[in-house]
Protein backbone atom coordinates (compact mmCIF):
# COMPACT_ATOMS: atom_id res chain seq x y z
CA UNK A 1 0.00 0.00 0.00
CA UNK A 2 1.58 3.07 -0.88
CA UNK A 3 0.61 6.42 1.22
CA UNK A 4 0.80 9.85 0.14
CA UNK A 5 2.53 12.78 2.39
CA UNK A 6 2.30 16.42 2.12
CA UNK A 7 3.33 19.26 4.07
CA UNK A 8 0.84 21.12 5.92
CA UNK A 9 1.37 24.87 7.37
CA UNK A 10 -0.56 26.03 10.65
CA UNK A 11 -0.93 29.18 12.49
CA UNK A 12 -1.19 29.84 16.19
CA UNK A 13 -3.31 32.82 17.41
CA UNK A 14 -5.33 33.52 20.08
CA UNK A 15 -8.40 31.51 21.01
CA UNK A 16 -11.44 33.91 20.30
CA UNK A 17 -13.70 31.55 22.48
CA UNK A 18 -11.65 31.54 25.45
CA UNK A 19 -11.09 33.82 28.26
CA UNK A 20 -8.56 36.26 28.10
CA UNK A 21 -6.19 37.83 30.41
CA UNK A 22 -6.82 36.02 33.99
CA UNK A 23 -3.89 37.28 35.82
CA UNK A 24 -2.54 35.63 38.82
CA UNK A 25 -0.47 37.23 41.75
CA UNK A 26 2.40 35.27 43.39
CA UNK A 27 4.06 37.22 46.63
CA UNK A 28 7.75 36.38 46.20
CA UNK A 29 8.25 36.66 50.15
CA UNK A 30 6.02 33.93 51.16
CA UNK A 31 4.96 32.48 47.88
CA UNK A 32 0.99 33.01 48.40
CA UNK A 33 -1.24 33.20 45.72
CA UNK A 34 -4.21 35.09 44.37
CA UNK A 35 -5.93 32.75 42.22
CA UNK A 36 -7.01 33.53 38.77
CA UNK A 37 -8.38 36.52 38.53
CA UNK A 38 -10.07 38.37 35.99
CA UNK A 39 -8.19 41.55 34.85
CA UNK A 40 -7.44 44.18 37.18
CA UNK A 41 -8.66 42.48 41.05
CA UNK A 42 -4.90 40.80 41.30
CA UNK A 43 -3.83 44.56 42.49
CA UNK A 44 -6.20 44.94 44.94
CA UNK A 45 -5.07 41.22 46.03
CA UNK A 46 -1.57 42.55 46.23
CA UNK A 47 -2.16 45.32 48.29
CA UNK A 48 -4.41 43.67 50.93
CA UNK A 49 -1.90 40.62 50.88
CA UNK A 50 0.67 43.83 51.64
CA UNK A 51 -1.58 45.24 54.47
CA UNK A 52 -2.14 41.69 56.05
CA UNK A 53 1.97 40.57 56.15
CA UNK A 54 4.13 43.37 55.09
CA UNK A 55 5.34 41.85 51.98
CA UNK A 56 5.93 44.26 48.94
CA UNK A 57 7.35 41.94 46.71
CA UNK A 58 4.62 40.18 43.96
CA UNK A 59 5.11 38.73 40.52
CA UNK A 60 2.27 38.81 37.86
CA UNK A 61 1.51 36.31 35.80
CA UNK A 62 -1.36 36.71 32.88
CA UNK A 63 -2.72 33.44 31.08
CA UNK A 64 -4.21 33.60 27.39
CA UNK A 65 -4.90 30.52 25.56
CA UNK A 66 -4.24 29.86 22.53
CA UNK A 67 -5.68 27.51 19.81
CA UNK A 68 -3.12 26.45 16.45
CA UNK A 69 -5.32 25.61 13.08
CA UNK A 70 -4.29 23.90 9.91
CA UNK A 71 -4.38 26.72 7.31
CA UNK A 72 -5.68 24.27 4.55
CA UNK A 73 -8.77 23.23 7.35
CA UNK A 74 -9.66 26.81 8.86
CA UNK A 75 -9.51 30.44 8.54
CA UNK A 76 -6.00 31.72 10.22
CA UNK A 77 -7.76 35.33 10.09
CA UNK A 78 -10.00 33.82 12.65
CA UNK A 79 -7.74 33.48 15.25
CA UNK A 80 -6.12 36.77 14.72
CA UNK A 81 -7.27 39.32 17.24
CA UNK A 82 -6.23 43.23 16.88
CA UNK A 83 -7.48 44.22 20.33
CA UNK A 84 -7.22 42.31 23.48
CA UNK A 85 -10.30 42.03 25.03
CA UNK A 86 -10.84 41.85 28.62
CA UNK A 87 -13.67 40.79 30.90
CA UNK A 88 -16.09 43.55 31.43
CA UNK A 89 -15.79 44.84 28.03
CA UNK A 90 -18.04 44.37 24.96
CA UNK A 91 -17.10 42.42 22.79
CA UNK A 92 -18.04 42.65 19.28
CA UNK A 93 -20.82 39.85 18.15
CA UNK A 94 -18.16 38.48 15.18
CA UNK A 95 -15.80 38.08 18.18
CA UNK A 96 -18.24 36.35 20.44
ZN1 LIG B 1 3.50 37.26 51.21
Amino acid sequence: MKSLYRFVDYSIGLDPHAERDMEEMACTTCGDLSGCLPFGETQDWAIQHAAKTGHTGFRQVTTNYHRVVRNDRDLAPQLSVPAVFTPGQVVPPERA
